[in-house]
């Protein structure tokens, strides 16, 4: 293992231990559960938004290390910005998961998602990566409407 794996993984394990952003909103706009049964991955989103932009992010859940760490950084990213920011960073972040994007260049805001592309490599453990971006993606459906 080189020093940057070595690297991110200290980033994984760190946000798996203390994740930011946790907990529930008591005044939420949109609250909406993903699971990712294949691994038992868990997780709860809520969200608030303020004249477009998201205002506050919450997440609480259970599950592997990979799922629960992706969460906690992506509730960071996103924080305070607007809708069509947050959109793309969601693509961006699938496109490194599950295309051929390289981790340069990911927006300022994805540089410690950057840990995750590692788990490409190991096919199961993408649906825990995306979970957290795919119950986004569910939570900004259920805003609009
Ligand atoms: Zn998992």
């Amino acid at each position: 293992m080189d020093i940057s794996n070595e690297f991110y993984r200290e980033v994984i394990l760190d946000h798996y231990k203390a994740p930011r952003n946790q907990g529930k909103l008591v005044n939420a706009d949109v609250v909406v559960s993903g699971a990712n049964p294949l691994c038992g991955d868990e997780l709860e989103l809520s969200l608030s938004f303020k004249e477009g932009s998201l205002s506050q992010v919450r997440f609480h859940g259970k599950g592997c290390s990979i799922s629960q760490a992706s969460a906690s950084m992506m509730t960071e990213a996103i924080d305070k910005k607007d809708l069509e920011n947050i959109k793309e960073m969601i693509t961006q972040f699938q496109e490194m998961m599950l295309g051929s994007r390289s981790s340069d260049s990911l927006r300022p805001e994805l540089e410690e998602i950057k840990s995750l592309e590692g788990v490409k490599k190991y096919p199961v453990r993408i649906k825990c990566a995306l979970l957290a971006w795919n119950t986004l993606i569910d939570a900004l459906k259920k805003f609009k409407s």
